[in-house]
């Protein structure tokens, strides 16, 4: 999400040409409003009023080893995972982060020596997510540095794997490529949720990365978190935390504690669930549909295709079904070298390949932003793809 936030695109000012333009639809960022209606019909059920006493502190539970981690939301977390069955928690270290983003650097600085006389080497089976080298190189660090697809790395010297799955940018369900002996996996799980993938296990990865911003759509709240076995990096994850930030936002954690809880409470009894939608109900309900917009525009023509997605059952819902991923990775097939020009140039901005260390024939698209952008975005691609067709 890094890279294009400085171009972040204003509306096209009208040409001379007398024209009128179309408005330009971005699916570059994976911006997770979408979500926004479900929680406008949830009214004021996850309202939460911070008195003006509240957060005088930098401390929230001393006790703990991640001492700015508030117990409410330490205890909603929990109760989440374990109502889906998508994480072990037990017998883990709860670290929470100004988004997943902050803990990514807090692994980073966590599990690379100090004194080593060589950076250690990041990797990640490509296509990976195109902010991973941003924030390895930014700093220039002397810990670390990015080396790229995961699948070229032959080095016989420790490195570290990023494992994101389901994958962003193209869905795909992911295991280690770790064929090498000194290996240390980062599972970054973002999307491993019933909205979007079959829940298969209950996964118990050394370090797991989550985050709000794609479980409950609330990017805006920065909050991540972190499920980590081995005390002594949890110890130094909060250290880089206590380094960078001085904590985390205790108003942004009552909050998530909050929200986090009404989703459980969806699930709950009759009484306690108050007769509202299951959230990830909705949210699977809503990217079922918007995948099957998505494959019929695709359909009609020979000009774009998908990535055949793998079908499983979900022990959480019951239901079996193919990973819907909050995006899409659409390949140009057509005598198109370079898949998002193509697309911008009727005004719907992706974010190409290359960013991901692939292929320029290839963009991602979001699929988890508002309704209303989203059918404007079916409507031209259909009709890109039926002009474009013999
Ligand atoms: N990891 C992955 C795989 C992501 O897609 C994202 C969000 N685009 C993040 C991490 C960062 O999330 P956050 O908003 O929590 O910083």
């Amino acid at each position: 999400a890094l890279s294009s936030l400085s171009s972040y695109p204003a509306e096209p000012k009208p040409e001379n040409d007398g024209q009128i333009q179309q408005k330009l639809i971005n699916l570059d960022h994976g911006d997770p409003t979408m979500y926004q209606s479900y929680w406008k019909q949830m009214g004021d059920r996850a309202t939460v009023v911070i008195s003006g006493w509240q957060s005088v502190s930098y401390f929230s539970d001393t006790k703990n080893l991640c001492w700015f981690l508030e117990p409410g939301f330490a205890n909603a977390v929990t109760r989440l995972h374990n109502l889906v069955g998508n994480a072990e928690t037990e017998n883990r270290h709860i670290v929470v982060g100004t988004g997943s983003t902050q803990l990514f650097q807090a692994v980073l600085y966590a599990l690379c020596p100090y004194d080593a006389p060589e950076p250690m080497s990041i990797v990640s089976a490509a296509p990976f997510y195109s902010s991973y080298p941003l924030i390895t190189e930014c700093l220039k660090s002397g810990l670390y540095k990015w080396r790229g697809d995961a699948n070229d790395f032959d080095k016989d010297e420790p490195y570290i794997e990023l494992v994101t799955s389901p994958n962003n940018p193209d869905g795909s369900i992911r295991e280690a490529v770790f064929n090498g002996s000194g290996g240390i996996l980062v599972h970054d799980l973002a999307y491993y949720w019933p909205q979007y993938t079959p829940i298969s296990s209950r996964t118990d990865y050394d370090i797991m990365l989550f985050t709000l911003s794609k479980s409950t759509g609330h990017a805006g709240m920065r909050l991540g978190w972190a499920l980590v076995k081995d005390e002594a990096i949890a110890k130094k994850m909060v250290k880089f935390i206590e380094i960078s930030s001085i904590g985390v936002s205790k108003d942004s954690q009552v909050r998530a504690a909050k929200i986090l809880d009404v989703i459980s409470d969806t699930y709950g009894d009759a009484e306690t669930s108050n007769e509202s939608k299951p959230f990830f109900d909705y949210g699977y309900e809503e990217m079922e549909k918007r995948w099957g917009q998505l494959r019929e525009a695709v359909n009609k023509g020979q000009s774009f295709s998908l990535p055949n997605l793998p079908v499983g059952k979900c022990n959480f819902s019951n239901r079996t079904f193919g990973t819907q991923p909050a995006f899409a990775w659409v390949k140009c097939e057509q005598a198109v070298d370079d898949c998002e020009s193509f697309l911008k140039k009727h005004k719907i901005l992706t974010r190409g390949g290359a960013h991901f260390g692939s292929s320029k024939k290839y963009v991602r698209v979001s699929l988890i932003g508002h309704d209303k952008d989203y059918n404007e975005f079916i409507r031209r691609l259909s009709l890109i793809n039926s002009v474009q067709s013999p």
